[in-house]
């Protein structure tokens, strides 16, 4: 049985690089049929926020990575953490040390001075020394070998248990510090795979020890790279949007982004895109990519247009509305909006796009602004009588759908001897105030007759 976690710390926002190492673990658990859990690593209490859990698990919720049972804060489990360190104190297999930060930072110094690894040098070992004000309880680290894993993403990796120190488990307040938690929470949930982001790979060796001293089986462990920007360098700001959020705000569909994610860091040949199913279907930690991932927005523009295209219209229409009412439009009628998507959505890249494609269409008649370029290119003398006669033609029509207007379009034309390059542009402009935009007839038909008439009038005053 496989059982994976995502561990968000809440003191942000999701961020692009977590959101990735939450997919994977995702998909690890469903590809397996397993379970995936959520922790949130809420024990900083100065930093940590109720509002950034709030966005997180929104975020993952809009990314579709959806979570077995309630998730777990390990700001409400610190009594099993002390119990787990109490039973190690009980059986010699930690202790209390009183010996002071300054105190601790001298012999750091010391050790530095004679060219080894700064560390504890382990003076309250074998004190026996029992709880008092300003003890803290330190893990008996084993003074030789090594400490190591198979890791899933990294291969073999090792550490000189020599170089660790006696780290402190319990801090001077009774707090536990953060890898006993970590180690306590993945067993008592029965993780089975560990992964995270490789700014985790030292804390690794530390935790393996604890398993091991406490008795318990260690989980698989995999370290995923870190994102890179486009130049290479530790993503951040100036390469743009770094949370999830940022990201739905600016108009971007969650399969385009999950697909762009998976794909920094995982492959399956040279497939690029990869429904959610097949995803789960094809994941597999074996092709986990153990170099770092450059950040490629034009890569995650395109996958967008993609799942913008092959996005069913209706749901298109659903994740438009928060883009409509920024635009101001949050009055227009629903299912209006929806009509207007087979029109708009071949041509954006993404949802605000698709809004400023249809905006024509969603401001009233009266207020449709007319470019001044097409007005004198398109709207001359002759152009006029043409959208004038047409009018009079579409006024005649009982039923006014795509199929008529187009049908009096095209008689208009031929008996007139003209081309349509003579008449097509004025109407346009007469109706979508530019020179671009959708096929006129599907304009007309979703304008009906009485607004495609208004606008022809107004044009014509
Ligand atoms: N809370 C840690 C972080 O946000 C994750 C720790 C883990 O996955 O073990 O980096």
């Amino acid at each position: 049985r496989v059982v994976t976690r995502f561990a968000p710390s809440p003191t942000g926002h999701l961020h692009i690089g977590g959101a990735r190492t939450a997919i994977f673990s995702w998909l690890l658990a469903r590809h397996f049929g397993g379970s995936f859990v959520l922790r949130i690593e809420d024990t900083d209490r100065e930093r940590s926020r109720q509002e950034y859990t709030d966005a997180i698990l929104e975020s993952m919720r809009w990314l579709g990575m959806d979570w077995d049972a309630e998730p777990i804060y390990q700001s409400r489990r610190e009594d099993i953490y002390n119990s787990y360190i109490d039973r190690m104190v009980e059986e010699g297999k930690a202790y209390y040390c009183e010996c002071t930060p300054e105190e601790v930072e001298a012999m750091r110094e010391t050790a530095r001075e004679a060219g080894d690894k700064p560390k504890y040098n382990g003076r309250c070992r074998a004190r026996n020394l029992g709880p008092g004000e300003g003890r803290v309880v330190r893990f008996k680290a084993p003074l030789d070998g090594r400490t190591g894993w198979v890791d899933l993403v990294k291969g073999p990796l090792s550490f000189e248990n020599a170089e660790l120190d006696d780290m402190v488990i319990r801090r001077s307040d009774g707090s536990p510090t953060y890898n006993l938690a970590v180690v306590v929470d993945d067993h008592e949930l029965g993780i089975t795979h560990v992964l995270r982001g490789d700014d985790h790979v030292s804390n690794t060796p530390k935790q393996i020890m604890l398993y091991e001293a406490m008795g318990m089986p260690v989980p698989k462990f995999g370290h995923v790279p870190m994102i890179l920007g486009p130049d290479r360098k530790k993503l951040s700001k100036r390469h743009g949007a770094l949370s999830v959020m940022e990201y739905e705000k600016m108009g971007f569909l969650p399969q385009a982004l999950v697909n762009y994610l998976v794909r920094l860091g995982w492959s399956h040949g040279d497939q690029e895109i990869f429904g959610l199913e097949e995803l789960i279907e094809k994941f597999s930690t074996d092709a986990l990519t153990s170099s770092a991932a450059g950040f490629d927005p034009d890569k995650l523009q395109w996958l967008n247009a993609h799942y913008m295209k092959a996005t069913p219209d209706a749901e298109l229409a659903r994740l438009l509305a928060p883009f409509v009412e920024q635009a101001g439009f949050g009055h227009v009628d629903a299912t209006y909006v929806a009509a207007l998507v087979p029109l708009v959505k071949e041509r954006a890249k993404d949802l605000p796009e698709m809004v400023q494609a249809m905006r024509f269409m969603l401001v009233e008649d009266a207020a449709l602004e007319y470019d001044a370029a097409a007005v004198s290119k398109a709207l001359t003398e002759e152009g006029r009588q043409h959208v004038g006669s047409l009018r009079a033609l579409f006024a005649q029509l009982e039923s006014f759908t795509k199929e008529s207007t187009h049908d009096v379009m095209a008689r208009y034309v031929e008996e007139s001897g003209l081309k349509f390059k003579a008449v097509g542009p004025p109407l346009r402009v007469a109706l979508v105030g530019t020179m671009g935009g959708p096929n006129l007839p599907d304009v007309m038909e979703i304008l009906g007759k009485d607004r495609t008439l208004a606008r022809m009038d107004r044009a014509l005053s």
